[in-house]
């Protein structure tokens, strides 16, 4: 297993999730698995997770209890992955950093290197394994799924966005994710261009975010995180973000990280639309039930009971509604 860390990122970027003694020994998807089973120790991912798989099996009493474990760890894993995503373009706007070509192919790689690089939760990597694994599950991404990417979208096709995702993966750690990207039709020597184009991804990350590093000691700007009242047909995924906190912990990473400039907010909430966003002029990350709604009804393969999703109005960053219900974050 090769995890690539740069000097400098190893010293800031991740050293808040470095662990203490040497590196973890080469992940066995079995040994975790068996891990997650018992008790992989009591991380805050892990505790996200044990809190929202009881959610999801009161919720659903007939559920298979294996089952609930894929649905959860799918459902958290994407969760995750879009908040890290909108924090992304908080930390653009917020800190003024320059980017170059698409901003949302830049925060979603942010996003899969933050969730891939940290190394002390191995229920963080069980959920983006889960997602690795889905995003190409069930011919969501067939060529004859219909699927027409508008060319004037500022968001790569949902295609090329779970290629990265799996890019990334398999780029920083072969050993684990090369099953996935065999699975998702990934040539080989494409996935051995991503060892590289994962530690460029790196690098630059580290580069941008290297001024702004919290330091040891210093104080951070506060973030408020706040839940509003769900729509009734997203009632569950309400009750599954706020009881499983899974939002605070991925706030708490980003405050450990960057020294923000000013307070902001971050706040679960209906908002009639699958989607989440960063509005800049409010300071403000919003991830509406909706969005979560629309994970459960993926991997469930539930016909969303909302399967209008228009799309527009919502905040006044550029980020569009999905179109549809496939998995990559906004
Ligand atoms: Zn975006």
């Amino acid at each position: 297993m090769k995890r690539f860390i740069p000097a400098l990122a190893a010293a800031a970027l991740f050293a808040w999730s470095a662990p203490a003694t040497a590196e973890r020994p080469a992940p066995d998807p079995a040994a975790e698995d068996a891990a997650l089973a018992e008790d992989d120790g009591n991380g805050p991912y892990r505790q996200a997770y044990d809190k929202a798989a009881r959610i999801l099996a009161a919720a659903y009493p007939d559920m298979a209890p294996e089952e609930v474990e894929r649905v959860t760890l799918y459902i958290l894993g994407n969760t995750v992955n879009t908040l890290f995503h909108e924090y992304g373009h908080g930390l653009v706007s917020e800190l003024g950093l320059p980017i170059v070509a698409r901003e949302e192919d830049a925060v979603d790689n942010l996003a899969n290197i933050i969730m891939v690089a940290k190394t002390t939760d191995p229920t963080l990597d069980r959920m983006l394994r889960a997602v690795a694994d889905d995003y190409f599950a069930n011919g969501q991404f067939a060529d004859d799924s219909g699927e027409v990417a508008e060319g004037w979208d500022e968001h790569s096709p949902d295609k090329a966005r779970a290629y990265d995702v799996i890019c990334i993966l398999v780029g920083a750690d072969p050993d684990s994710y090369k099953e996935a990207a065999d699975n998702s039709g990934m040539p080989a020597e494409r996935q051995e261009a991503c060892a590289g184009e994962y530690e460029a991804k790196l690098e630059a990350w580290d580069k941008l975010l290297g001024p702004y590093y919290l330091k040891e000691g210093e104080r951070n700007k506060k973030v408020a995180v706040s839940y509003g009242k769900p729509a009734p047909n997203a009632a569950v995924m309400a009750d599954l973000v706020r009881e499983s906190g899974i939002m605070q912990v991925v706030t708490d990473e980003i405050l450990a990280m960057v020294k923000l400039p000013h307070d902001i907010a971050a706040v679960a909430e209906s908002c009639d639309d699958a989607n989440a966003y960063w509005s800049p002029d409010e300071r403000k990350l919003t991830l509406c039930y909706e969005i979560v709604q629309s994970y459960y009804d993926n991997v469930t393969g539930n016909i969303a009971a909302d399967d209008a999703a228009p799309g527009g109005e919502a905040g006044d960053t550029a980020d569009g509604a999905p179109e549809d219900e496939d998995p990559p974050p906004p």
